[in-house]
């Protein structure tokens, strides 16, 4: 059995003895570049060497790249708990080529790592093409002797990728895993999808022609490979289950969680312990990159999964702040790889501590009349906006935590009403204010306030096209 630390070093000396710079993963707060939430992808870092405004002295990288989706465009969020595939942070494994080598070489040094590295049975890969893209079906063909049934060509953007309206881009292939008749089931509320057993391992983008505000396309001068391989999916099917929860990184975590909590890591509690070794990763990783809990931007969404993290450890049946004691675990599996986190260990404890300790009595408090609320519901029913509004408004919780702990219930929000009640308080602080006699100030404060908080802040979402990756 490969762990995922032997998986992570293997894949990397394998594109160094190929010719790639090792380069160090890149921060998850993406430097520069304002318009992106948090680092999604391995080619991030790279944005500017693919369109030629930089070069640097290789043509050749590799990363193990630290990724968050849980904001922006890219957000896995309500996945986790509910597919065995998706975290918040993971690390996506990548190798690039800035205008040296192309699809002909992509492909063979993909398939042979699958295959003669890692001795993934051949006959269990299957891939998608761009349906034009027949060049990239002669390669399968011929290096890798697929046959036409495994080889199956998709005409959406799921295999076309492009940063924005304008700018490079180009088809891409996707490899798949067929778990055979290992099928995961989630919870209650989980996506049909998830019984799939084809599971995406890899995604090879070819960079091949720059799209003009016309519409029309022409060949880049120097056509580039970009790929990402999530670390964690292939390490589940190297350890031989489907579950990415039950490889050797994150089966630690959650044994971390059902020790540190006192239950069952397997029992009725399961799902809050893959909810909490998710969670700890993206919040411990984000903190040692820079991010804070805050009320708007990228502290936000912080603040939300550290408390939806903590609703779990109260279902659990915990009394006490959990989180914080987990960061020990995290430490000793991903510190070696990620350095900052053993440097930022203390800061990381302090701020699950200091987070939990404030949200817990309001926590308590907010699920009861959750509970209350819905103890008077018809089945089905969405919770009424103005309950949302009120858990949001005075006991902290975050929209997205209430969603998730209706969900299970196949209960959602009126979010209409919710959004209703949030205006009308607004109207009504403008209005009080107002009567205070210092209008002219406080026009100014509410402008202030509407725009940073405390509602989420959306600027990330509304991103320019070159934000989109
Ligand atoms: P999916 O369709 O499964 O959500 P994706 O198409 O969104 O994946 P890509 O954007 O193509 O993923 O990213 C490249 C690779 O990164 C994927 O093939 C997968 O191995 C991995 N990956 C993507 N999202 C996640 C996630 N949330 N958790 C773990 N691995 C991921
Ligand atoms: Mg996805
Ligand atoms: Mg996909
Ligand atoms: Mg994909």
């Amino acid at each position: 059995m490969k762990t995922l630390n032997e998986i992570r070093s293997s894949f990397l000396s394998y594109f160094d003895k190929n010719g790639h710079r090792v380069v160090p993963s890149s921060p998850l707060v993406p430097r520069n570049d304002p318009t992106l939430m948090f680092t999604a992808a391995g080619m991030v870092q790279f944005k500017n060497l693919f369109t030629g405004v930089e070069t640097r002295d290789y043509t050749r990288a590799a990363t193990a790249q630290k990724c968050v989706r849980a904001g922006g465009k890219h957000n896995d969020l309500d996945n986790v708990g509910y597919t065995a595939r998706h975290h918040t942070f993971f690390e996506m494994l990548g190798n690039f080529s800035f205008g040296d080598y192309f699809k002909s070489e992509a492909i063979p040094l993909a398939w042979d790592l699958l295959t003669k590295v890692f001795g993934i049975d051949e006959k269990r890969l299957l891939v998608t093409v761009y349906h034009t893209d027949d060049e990239a079906v002669e390669i399968w063909k011929r290096h890798a002797g697929l046959s036409d049934d495994r080889i199956i060509r998709i005409a959406t953007d799921d295999n076309f990728w492009s940063a924005g309206p304008t700018g490079p881009c180009g088809p891409c292939t996707e490899i798949f895993y067929d778990h055979g008749d290992h099928i995961w089931g989630g919870p209650p509320g989980s996506p049909e999808e998830d019984g799939d057993r084809f599971v995406e391992i890899w995604n090879l983008v070819f960079m091949q022609y720059e799209q003009f505000e016309d519409g029309t396309r022409r060949d880049l001068p120097n056509q580039s490979i970009d790929t990402g391989m999530g670390i964690e999916r292939v390490a589940a099917l190297l350890q031989g289950t489907n579950d990415n929860y039950a490889t050797d990184l994150m089966r630690s975590l959650i044994e971390a969680s059902a020790e540190a909590s006192s239950t069952d890591p397997d029992g009725p509690g399961k799902t809050h312990h893959r909810v909490i070794a998710d969670h700890l990763r993206s919040t411990s990783f984000l903190i040692a990159d820079g991010v804070m809990p805050s009320n708007d931007g990228r502290g936000y969404v912080l603040r939300r999964i550290m408390r939806r993290a903590m609703r779990h450890a109260h279902l659990l049946g915990v009394q006490d702040p959990l989180m914080h004691r987990l960061v020990p675990a995290l430490v000793h599996q991903m510190g070696a790889a990620y350095p900052e986190l053993g440097q930022a260990q203390s800061l990381i404890s302090e701020t699950l501590l200091n987070e939990e300790t404030r949200f817990k009595q309001t926590l308590d408090r907010g699920l009861r009349l959750l509970e209350d609320e819905v103890g008077g519901l018809a089945d089905g029913a969405d919770l009424p906006g103005q309950a949302a509004f009120k858990l949001y408004d005075t006991y902290g919780f975050p929209l997205d935590l209430t969603q998730d702990a209706l969900r299970e219930q196949g209960r959602g929000v009126d979010i209409e009403g919710f959004d209703a009640a949030m205006a009308e308080q607004k109207a009504k602080a403008r209005a009080a204010w107002a009567g205070s006699g210092e209008a002219a100030d406080a026009t100014v404060w509410f402008d202030v306030a509407e725009k940073h908080g405390p509602t989420e802040f959306l600027g990330y979402e509304t991103e320019t096209a070159e934000g989109q990756i």
